[in-house]
């Protein structure tokens, strides 16, 4: 199999052809991947998202990894929705960092009707700054799909989490068909669809292909494909999982980045635990994407100013995105930022 041969966009993956991907050897996978990532992207750049939660904790549902479940006792402190005037200042904030796209995540079963309008609310507001705007609210009917993208969210997020012979053991209060059927609400809308998955929480490495299988084959790829690697947290059933092989980790990056050649591929969760090495491996591998923030949710990730630090120590730059300004003030400063990155400032901050 040659890479050439993987660089258009297929969505027929069978099982088998993936399981092979994974099984090649090691640098002739991560050489592969790399082919096939600068066919289509700058290997020198990563897209810098940052993450806020827009609501924490007693979430109704069961998944196994996640400290925001009410279901487990994890010590987190809950919260209501947050003041549309918090969540714009945690964008302003974010945007002055560096972020091109700012997500936010409710740990809900789906949105309520009486929380509709706050959250377009934010939508609205936090596009008028020039960010990209990303909600992850969990299930959607085609009705609230329709009204985020009418306020104009670009992105909604969505995970398979794993396959679909895996799932029962991960989550077992919403289906994969409630999943897939949201994914479907969202492009009929016409959002763009950020959907990954978590490895690490004990699924084998067919399991790992089916994940990816899935996403392929979908009828669009997802525009972003988070990878996640399982953060164990006391008081989650999985708190306890033995960890993944490290290169079974960036095997899953890499084969992601085959199978999905035009999509972003996001080293999200767990970066705090992976080494400087390993996240270089990761961005060899097709990975052009993180999250730069100091908080996923509610679990840790790498402080913003070491992640700028890595970038600048490995020659990689933060993505510029084609954004619209609400002023002129706003056009002046990106045109600022861009010759900073120019100049080879790429956006470092001292004051971080
Ligand atoms: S992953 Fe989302 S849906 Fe599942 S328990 Fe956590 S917040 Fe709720």
């Amino acid at each position: 199999m040659t890479a050439a041969s993987h660089a258009s966009l297929r969505h027929d993956w069978t099982r088998q052809e993936v399981l092979d991907l994974f099984a090649l050897p090691f640098n002739d996978l991560l050489f592969e991947a790399q082919v096939v990532h600068r066919q289509n992207f700058n290997p020198n750049q990563v897209q810098l998202s940052t993450l806020l939660s827009i609501k924490t904790g007693a979430c109704p549902e069961d998944c196994k990894y996640c400290p925001q479940s009410g279901l487990y006792d994890t010590g987190l402190e809950k919260e209501k929705l947050l003041e549309l005037q918090k969540v714009v200042e945690e964008a302003r904030a974010a945007k002055a960092s560096g972020a091109s796209r700012f997500c936010m995540g409710a740990a809900w079963r789906s949105p309520r009707d009486k929380d509709m309008p706050a959250v377009l609310d934010m939508i609205r507001e936090v596009k008028s700054l020039g960010l990209e705007t990303c909600m992850t609210l969990g299930m959607l009917d085609e009705g609230q799909a329709q009204q985020l993208a009418d306020a104009g969210l670009d992105y909604y997020n969505h995970n398979l989490d794993t396959s679909p012979e895996y799932y029962g053991e991960i989550i077992t209060t919403r289906t994969y068909q409630d999943r897939l059927d949201t994914l479907d609400n969202v492009r009929r809308a016409g959002m763009k669809v950020c959907c990954g998955g978590i490895v690490g929480m004990g699924e084998d490495a067919s399991d790992r292909a089916g994940l990816l299988t899935q996403l392929a084959n979908l009828p669009q790829h997802p525009e972003s494909v988070p990878i996640n690697m399982l953060v164990k947290i006391k008081g989650t059933p999985l708190a306890e999982q033995d960890d993944i092989d490290p290169f079974d980790f960036i095997r899953t990056i890499a084969v992601a980045r085959i199978m999905m050649p035009e999509s972003y591929v996001r080293l999200s969760a767990g970066r705090e635990e992976m080494n400087e090495q390993m996240q270089a491996l990761a961005f060899m591998a097709g990975a052009n994407s993180i999250f730069y923030c100091e908080k996923l949710l509610t679990t840790p990730n790498p402080k913003a100013n070491s992640d700028m630090a890595l970038l600048q120590r490995l020659g990689i730059t933060p993505e510029q995105r084609e954004i619209r300004h609400t002023s002129e003030e706003q056009e002046a400063a990106l045109l600022q930022e861009v010759e900073n990155q120019r100049a080879g400032q790429a956006f470092y901050n001292a004051a971080l």
